[in-house]
């Protein structure tokens, strides 16, 4: 268990890292943040940095010799990172599900494995495995490369009518899978902590929608019924528990229609604070941030309760020129991630619009 004063690791200094830090700040624990990038907006908010590249041993060395554990913000860290620092210090969450979850073939094999729905897939390797899936798994469909592929990033939906030798040229050759299209009504995700003694608590479902398949809003509650809002826990909770996972776990669900036997499917999940979860941030006792790090430090889990309503919109690219008039309305909490530079795309900042609790 981490004493106050301690020193937690992250690996990645985006947004996801920044929260984190302030949040363990908070707790009265230090961090110390990991990152190449010169900008990392998590930089500014810690007290130790060290900027190099994932490969750089020495640095990594050094750092795994300042801190008591360490935790990431992104799951595409090099296998070989991983390893090299748990040979030092714990690494949390474990490996089991950094494996699991950079691959979506792994993963959707992993939520088939433990009864959790997902859409019908395929793994393709070449172009004539993809019309041979094609026509078992019937289009519309999605080919999607098993590794890095984020915010619909890597991913190429496609119709009957779509040349399937061009699309897997377009989509780079690379190992992949056809998923079966989901027709949802709703994307929701459940947000579960787990600490080591293998205590759970689960955050209200919320229900998301993308534009341009990036995260747009996050509104809570999510329009859902009470049984498949119990549901949505129950995968988090069983996804957690299964993994023996410690940190919070994210889940992306996809909610079908009234009819379907089944009707959530799980899409992918993120073993990491998640942007549909920023919410927490304005609208519950102890947030997402600060519950990670409760649990990566050992500390009983935060009280989840949600005290409000509350829609997150992501603030991408110029929305965030706007901050005079995001900061002057009631009822909204602004927050910036502090990036220099406004790109096309890049998330900047939410704002968490709260209104009063209408349901449990
Ligand atoms: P992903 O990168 O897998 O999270 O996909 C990004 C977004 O694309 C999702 O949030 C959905 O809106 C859409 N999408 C992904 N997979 C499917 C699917 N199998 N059926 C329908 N829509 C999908």
């Amino acid at each position: 268990m981490l004493q106050p004063g301690d020193t937690i690791g992250i690996l990645g200094g985006g947004q996801l890292g920044r929260m984190m830090a302030l949040a363990a700040a908070k707790l009265g624990l230090h961090c110390h943040v990991f990152c190449p990038d010169p900008h990392s907006p998590a930089f500014a908010v810690t007290a130790y940095s060290t900027c190099a590249n994932y490969e750089d041993y020495n640095a990594l060395e050094q750092f795994a010799e300042q801190v008591a554990c360490v935790t990431y913000e992104f799951e595409n860290i090099p296998a070989p990172t991983v390893e090299f620092l748990r040979g030092r210090i714990p690494v949390l969450p474990g490996d089991q599900v950094l494996k699991t979850s950079q691959d979506r073939l792994t993963e959707k094999t992993f939520f088939q494995s433990i009864g959790i729905p997902t859409a019908g897939f395929a793994e393709i390797n070449s172009a004539e495995e993809l019309k041979s899936a094609a026509q078992t798994l019937g289009l519309p469909a999605l080919v999607k490369t098993r590794r890095f592929g984020y915010d619909g990033k890597g991913q190429i939906f496609l119709k009957p009518e779509t040349d399937l030798d061009s699309a897997w040229e377009t989509l780079g050759d690379l190992p992949a899978i056809l998923e079966a299209y989901v027709p949802f009504e709703r994307e929701i995700s459940v947000i579960t902590a787990r600490n080591a003694q293998g205590q759970t608590a689960t955050y209200d479902i919320a229900e998301n929608v993308h534009r341009n398949q990036i995260l747009h809003t996050t509104t809570i509650p999510a329009a859902i019924s009470a049984e498949i809002a119990q549901e949505a826990r129950r995968i988090g909770e069983t996804v957690a528990n299964a993994l023996e996972y410690v940190g919070v776990l994210a889940v992306e669900l996809f909610l079908l229609p009234e009819g379907y036997a089944q009707r959530l499917v799980a899409n992918e999940m993120a073993p990491r604070v998640h942007n549909s979860g920023h919410w927490t941030e304005s609208a519950c006792t102890v947030s997402q941030f600060e519950q990670h790090i409760r649990a990566v430090a050992g500390w009983p889990l935060g009280d989840t309760t949600r005290h409000s309503d509350c829609v997150m919109t992501n603030l991408i690219g110029q929305d965030i020129a706007d901050w005079p008039n995001l900061t002057a309305e009631p009822g909204g909490a602004f927050h910036s991630y502090g990036k220099a530079e406004i790109r096309d795309g890049r998330k900047m900042g939410h704002i968490n619009r709260i209104s009063p609790k209408t349901n449990a």
